[in-house]
């Protein structure tokens, strides 16, 4: 089946004609005339990616590298932080579980610490102790997600860029879910890390993210350097490229590259603060829709009027992989979290409920096929 209602946007969302054409154009110019050769004659476009997510973000294109995924990118960055002995490094209870994992082996490699801050009533982290576990000292690094990836919240990072600013703290933020969703402007957050990834909202090829990294901001070397990334100046010694660049590997999908560049130029030019309104709207109806359906619950927190486009529910009497695949076989997308999988913690949320998540492409139509669907499986 071909035709599909899409509503697993926040696992991939559908590229625009567009970025599929710029893919498999430069695929079909290295099939002609070699790889290198295609890289060279797209290099100006090639430099464009620089420029296209600097403005998406408002960055400068110096401070943007690309990566072959968010992780990758994120881990990247957390790898320059310098940790030491008895460090302590901050993080929230939905933070992604890969984050998590990384974190734990970080600081454990060096006899740093982990801290998990608390949530509030509304269930995004909780500022107030955040800022009581920053003035506690030693504090090395603060890891936030922006809106995590098993619920509709979205957590307070620009009270928390301030926070960390105001005290020299690092912040690096995991806005996966973000970037391409709603308006994300690095200044306005105050972080010195951001990291993306190209497929979810943003609409871009798989195999693709990205890394903003602060100019300037005061960190270690790279954990891996390569030939793009520095240079060898002979015996014992090489020079670390000085913007955001060094984090980059030398080999990397060209036409992902130049894919996710147009990408960031469509979502700029649709306006995102038109696709956030859009995309909360639908993300509420949706809400509003399931939750009175008899014998569905709707588990998203966050503060009302401020979530995000991702809507997690569960259905009584059958697990959220049934609902999934039923409602596949009515022709709509949607995915299941697995939450343990997926979070730092779990805080009373089902093992999995099912994630609908809508992008401004999406209609009221498609959402009442959705809504529907689940009706008609749970008898009502
Ligand atoms: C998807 C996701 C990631 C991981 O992105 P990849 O590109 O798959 O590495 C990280 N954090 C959040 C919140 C996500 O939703």
């Amino acid at each position: 089946m071909d035709e599909r209602v899409h509503l697993n946007n926040a696992g991939a969302a559908l590229m625009p004609d567009q970025v599929v054409e710029e893919v498999v154009g430069h695929l079909r110019l290295e099939a002609r005339v070699g790889g290198y050769e295609a890289a060279e004659m797209a290099e100006a476009r090639v430099e464009g990616f620089y420029t296209s997510v600097a403005r998406l973000l408002g960055a400068r294109p110096e401070e943007v590298a690309f990566a072959e995924s968010a992780t990758r990118a994120w881990e990247l960055a957390l790898g320059s932080v310098p940790l030491g002995a008895g460090d302590r490094v901050l993080t929230t209870v939905s933070e992604y579980s890969s984050n998590g994992m990384g974190l734990v082996k970080a600081a454990r490699a060096v006899g740093a610490r982990v801290e998990v801050v608390p949530d509030d009533a509304d269930g995004v982290v909780d500022v107030g102790a955040l800022e009581r576990a920053l003035d506690a000292g030693g504090v090395v690094l603060v890891a936030l997600n922006h809106m995590p990836t098993h619920n509709g919240l979205v957590n307070p990072v620009e009270r928390v860029g301030r926070l960390c600013r105001a005290r020299g703290v690092l912040f690096l933020l995991d806005a996966c879910q973000s970037v391409g969703q709603v308006d994300v402007d690095v200044d306005r957050v105050g972080c010195d890390f951001l990291t993306a990834t190209g497929r979810k909202f943003l609409r871009g090829p798989r195999g693709t993210g990205l890394l903003y990294a602060r100019a300037g901001v005061r960190v270690g070397e790279p954990a891996v350097v390569d030939v793009s990334s520095a240079e060898w100046v002979g015996a014992q010694s090489y020079r670390v490229r000085e913007d955001a660049r060094r984090f980059e590997s030398f080999e990397r999908s060209v036409a992902g590259q130049l894919g996710l560049a147009v990408a960031a130029d469509y979502a700029y030019a649709l306006g995102m603060e038109a696709v956030g309104e859009r995309v909360a709207w639908l993300g509420e109806v949706l809400r509003e829709r399931l939750g009175v359906l008899p014998g569905v619950r709707v588990w998203d927190r966050g503060r009302v009027g401020e979530r995000s486009g991702i809507v997690t529910f569960s259905v009584q009497g059958v697990g959220a992989e049934w609902v999934r695949a039923s409602l596949a076989r009515a022709g709509v997308n949607v995915s299941v979290a697995r939450v343990h999988n997926q979070v730092w913690e779990h805080r009373g949320l089902p093992e999995e409920v099912v994630r609908a998540s809508v992008h401004y492409y999406n209609t009221e139509e498609e959402l009442a096929v959705l809504v529907g669907a689940v009706a008609e499986r749970v008898g009502v």
